[in-house]
């Protein structure tokens, strides 16, 4: 938070949305949270009435406030269920910006967004040597998930089951792209995100993949940084927007012109359709529309596959000897844009694979980014419910297009020791395009 103008700005835009809300607590039945938790204060209605008197909330008990709104997902279920209409992402976010703003952040928070994530080459440097020397910290759990756990007592990692850090990291697998449109006369300029960089690079390979085989010009800028959501989370917006400033550089370039932004991440992807435009209403007019027409033109990759390339499920042929795959919704994708149809055509679109659809395949995951790190216990007994419905879809594998997804599923079923794999929609898409 930059400014008491600013301040002051945001309290008055959520006076403003918070009357929206009628409490009628209908956001009780669909709230991850609440339905592990059964508080009132838990769920979408007690947090809006909590917020409703902010200004006196904040001078009476500011951190008893911000406690409160750590305790949420931000997965997105109670606003894509509001009859109201309640903008409740938006409110969560800014008034977790107005409460960092007046608490100040944490001496941890300040050296990890401000110290590394704001600077991607630095952020970049760190990592590599994590992943040098995780060796040391960590052992390898599960071969076919992949996943490690800490070698020692860690109060970071506990007794989480993750994902290592990828000996070699995406951006320097292929540092850079630029390639002209080919057949399906389309060029995208492709926006990697930390997770696909650092821990799934075979995601952001996929990806090129599948674009290149539909002859799809790629520009893949070199120095690109995070997406910005793990700093606004926490309410740091100054960081926020140094990396949308940063990445709009990068991305649009009017010397390269594409036609869209893709990613693979949904949470990338719902970062920068509805947030950036939402978090950058304090600068200049030009920059806001910039940030807003690129926004506007930000799809999924499934998305682009199958509405702007045509992607099609491939002809449906005797099950007998497919790979039974189960799909898991990303909150950010499904009930932030709406996408929910493609990443199952694409993977319909692989004939090696017979798509069986678990129970309650929306429903969170209970990863919700810092909250998995600040949460664990609550993030695990909601992953617990999606981990049971994997395991009675009976299918061999879990797609999703989310990495954050693909990390919590990975750690709740390397720790139940479920044999199923866990991979990315367009990683079992491009397995089809390979040659046989
Ligand atoms: S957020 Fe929406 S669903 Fe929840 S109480 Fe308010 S109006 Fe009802
Ligand atoms: S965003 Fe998710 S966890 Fe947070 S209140 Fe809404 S439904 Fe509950």
């Amino acid at each position: 938070m930059s400014s008491l103008k600013e301040l002051v700005r945001l309290m008055q835009e959520l006076e403003d949305q918070l009357v929206a809300c009628m409490r009628c607590g209908l956001c009780q039945a669909v709230c991850p949270l609440f339905a592990e938790t059964g508080r009132e204060a838990d769920v979408a209605r007690g947090k809006l009435a909590l917020l409703d008197g902010l200004a006196q909330e904040i001078l009476k008990n500011p951190q008893g406030v911000q406690d409160h709104l750590t305790r949420c997902l931000l997965c997105g279920s109670c606003a894509a269920n509001c009859p109201s209409g309640v903008k409740v992402l938006d409110i969560f976010i800014k008034a977790r910006a107005i409460l960092a703003g007046y608490l100040g952040l944490s001496p941890l928070k300040k050296v990890i967004f401000r110290g590394v994530l704001r600077q991607p080459d630095w952020f970049n440097r760190i990592l590599a040597w994590g992943a040098r020397f995780q060796g040391i910290f960590v052992r390898p759990v599960d071969d076919l998930l992949g996943s490690s756990c800490a070698r020692f007592m860690s109060p970071l990692l506990t007794h989480r089951h993750f994902k290592p850090l990828a000996p070699v990291p995406w951006h320097l697998q292929v540092p850079r792209r630029d390639s002209p449109p080919g057949a399906s006369n389309l060029k995208v300029v492709f926006f990697v995100g930390c997770l696909i960089d650092k821990v799934f690079p075979q995601v952001g390979e996929a990806g090129l993949a599948a674009l290149k085989h539909h002859g799809v010009g790629v520009y893949l800028p070199a120095g690109q940084g995070c997406c910005g959501i793990p700093a606004l989370s926490e309410g740091d917006t100054q960081t926020f927007r140094q990396l949308v400033r940063h990445n709009l550089t990068l991305l649009d370039d009017k010397s390269i012109p594409c036609d869209y932004l893709v990613t693979a991440c949904a949470t990338c992807t719902s970062t920068i359709k509805t947030l950036w435009p939402l978090m950058m209403a304090d600068a200049s007019p030009e920059e806001q529309e910039r940030v807003a027409a690129l926004a506007a033109k930000t799809l999924d990759i499934s998305q682009f596959l199958v509405d702007k390339v045509g992607v099609a499920p491939a002809a449906a042929g005797p099950e007998d000897g497919r790979i039974p795959v189960t799909y898991h919704d990303p909150c950010h994708l499904k009930k932030s844009l709406g996408v929910a149809a493609q990443p199952r055509v694409l993977l319909q679109a692989n004939p090696a694979y017979v798509l069986q659809e678990m129970a309650e395949s929306d429903w969170c995951c209970g990863c919700g980014g810092s909250f998995n790190l600040q949460h664990y216990k609550t993030s695990a007994a909601i992953g617990q419910r999606k981990r049971e419905n994997i395991a009675q879809s009976q299918c061999r594998v879990v797609a999703t297009g989310c990495p954050a997804c693909m990390l919590q599923i990975t750690d709740m079923l390397s720790q139940a020791g479920l044999r199923v794999q866990v991979k990315h929609t367009v990683e079992i898409y491009a397995e089809s395009l390979k040659p046989r």
